[in-house]
């Protein structure tokens, strides 16, 4: 995709993209960042406050990414910012407990039922990879069932068909994953419990957990159809297996309890990351006292972190869970639903094909006629149709992910402002939606 295809420029962002690629791999920290699923220059962000983003050229643009979820109160809060800055000069990190990380665990325990107890990391990855060990420790198993599609970090033995990042490049696998990595995870179809029936019943006593992100968003949106995860609760519970539910995404987003606040499902275990850190790397694992009872130095798996905990992003994160109140997720439930329609309405006139999909405030658009219930329904859309849509918005001051396969969100920040100016780019973009070609 050359620069050419589009009527504008962003020179500042370009040099400091060229800076980048001289010193870190591909220009980037992570991959979808680097915009090759859509082309152009990688817009470098400067500052960030409400709904806004502002780039190293000076322009604005309304934030439809929210740092992928995290910033579920728009950038620089003061709320937020004011107990961050409270922590910061009280010191850093003290690699001793510390009355905050307390505090943090309590307030996702009390939100969410099935967490009984809960440990502080400082990645979605470091979670999964923890929770996956736990639930190997815990059962003396070895086998993992994940889904095609769902994403659950950078952890060895679940980047096999992984969405996400994988899913916008392509990479059916990845090198330095090896074969005994890879082989004891089974990788199936989602939404498809038949499947996963089988699987219990070709591998006996075998199976440690079933992974599943609680409402996928890392190949789109694709929910859960209504009776998946009970199901895949009640097959786990059948054959001794746990059930993990990676609410890393949909925690504290969904609803103030998470995808659990929505459906109810009680999994064994959880992890969370993005909303709870409140734009700081802090994430956890927990779920059954029982389960979490073996986990050193209660217990004999071990998992440790000289961050975990830290006070500065604990402080963040709880400060944004004391602002998430039923009000605050009315608030972004309901612009999300005005976003979505005038989005609909807009490639309807244009008479584009799409689905559009949600969970609860999460939503993406796929270029096809729908449904997308899987991975292999996700990667039919026309991804070209999404390139043109994105960068007409971008040019226009709108923020999208720089990928089709990935969630859309909103904050609390939202404002009639930001809403207005999506309302206003809208009609262009889907009109390059509708004119764009393979
Ligand atoms: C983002 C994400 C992860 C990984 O979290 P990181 O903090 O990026 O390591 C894991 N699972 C899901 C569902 C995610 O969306």
């Amino acid at each position: 995709m050359s620069e050419l295809a589009y009527p504008y420029e962003a020179p500042a962002s370009q040099a400091l993209f060229d800076r980048a690629a001289a010193v870190t791999p591909g220009g980037v920290n992570s991959p979808v960042r680097a915009f090759r699923a859509v082309g152009g220059t990688p817009r470098f962000m400067v500052s960030g406050t409400g709904p806004y983003l502002t780039d190293a050229d000076g322009r604005e643009y309304v934030d439809l990414v929210c740092s992928w979820g995290p910033m579920i109160l728009g950038h620089a809060h003061p709320e937020v910012v004011a107990a961050v800055q409270e922590a910061v000069a009280r010191g850093t990190s003290f690699g001793t407990p510390a009355e905050g990380e307390v505090a943090l665990a309590e307030a996702m325990v009390e939100r969410v039922a099935p967490l009984e107890e809960v440990r502080l990391v400082s990645s979605g990855t470091e979670a999964t990879m923890s929770a996956i060990r736990l639930a190997r420790g815990f059962t003396q198993r070895t086998k993992v069932i994940k889904f095609a599609g769902c994403y659950h970090g950078h952890v060895d033995s679940l980047l096999a068909a992984a969405g996400s990042g994988l899913a916008t490049f392509a990479l059916p696998d990845t090198p330095g994953v090896t074969g005994a990595q890879a082989s004891d995870t089974i990788v199936l179809p989602y939404n498809d419990l038949d499947a996963v029936h089988a699987a219990f019943a070709a591998h006996p006593g075998e199976i440690a957990c079933v992974i599943t992100e609680a409402s996928p968003g890392n190949m789109g949106v694709v929910p859960p159809l209504p009776r998946l995860n009970q199901g895949l609760k009640d097959a786990c519970a059948a054959h001794g297996a746990l059930f993990v539910s990676d609410e890393v995404m949909t925690g504290f987003r969904t609803s103030r309890a998470g995808w659990y606040g929505v459906e109810g499902v009680v999994p064994d275990l959880m992890t969370f990351g993005k909303v709870m850190g409140g734009g700081f790397p802090a994430a956890a694992f927990g779920g059954r006292a029982d389960v979490m009872a073996h986990l050193a130095p209660a217990g004999p798996v071990y998992q440790a972190g000289t961050l975990s905990g830290n006070p500065v992003a604990t402080a963040a994160g709880l400060a944004q869970l004391r602002l998430l109140d039923e009000a605050a997720y009315d608030r972004i439930n309901a612009t999300s639903r005005r976003i979505q329609s005038l989005v609909t309405e807009a490639l309807g006139k244009e008479g584009v094909a799409h689905t559009l999909q949600t969970a609860s405030n999460m939503f993406s658009v796929f270029f096809t006629d729908g449904p997308v219930r899987n991975y292999e329904d996700a990667k039919a859309q026309e991804s070209f149709r999404y390139t043109a849509f994105f960068h007409s918005l971008l040019s226009q001051g709108v923020y999208l992910p720089p990928s089709s396969f990935e969630s859309w969100f909103v904050s609390t920040a939202h404002d009639e402002r930001a809403v207005q100016r999506i309302a206003d780019a809208l009609p262009a973009a889907a009109r390059a939606a509708a004119e764009a070609t393979a």
